[in-house]
């Protein structure tokens, strides 16, 4: 599992950027990315975002949807 944001919802506020104790997101045009490799699964972005743009998912299926 890793965080997984949802393009959708994003407002690019960046709040996950910097909240995240491994700098595991990073943004790629103007929407951040988490890299699945460097999470390890703290929830601190899902509680930093205000907008429920962050959920988990597994790593597997991410890729398959991408
Ligand atoms: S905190 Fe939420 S809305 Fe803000 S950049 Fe991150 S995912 Fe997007
Ligand atoms: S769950 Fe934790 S480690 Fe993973 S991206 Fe969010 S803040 Fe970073």
């Amino acid at each position: 599992m890793s965080a997984f944001i949802l393009e959708k919802l994003c407002r690019g506020c960046k709040r996950c950027v910097n909240t995240c104790p491994v700098q595991a997101i990073t943004i790629l045009s103007h929407l951040p990315v988490v890299e699945p490799k460097l999470c390890i699964e703290c929830e601190t972005c899902m509680e930093a975002c205000m907008h429920g743009a962050i959920t988990f998912r597994p790593t597997e299926e991410r890729k398959a949807n991408e």
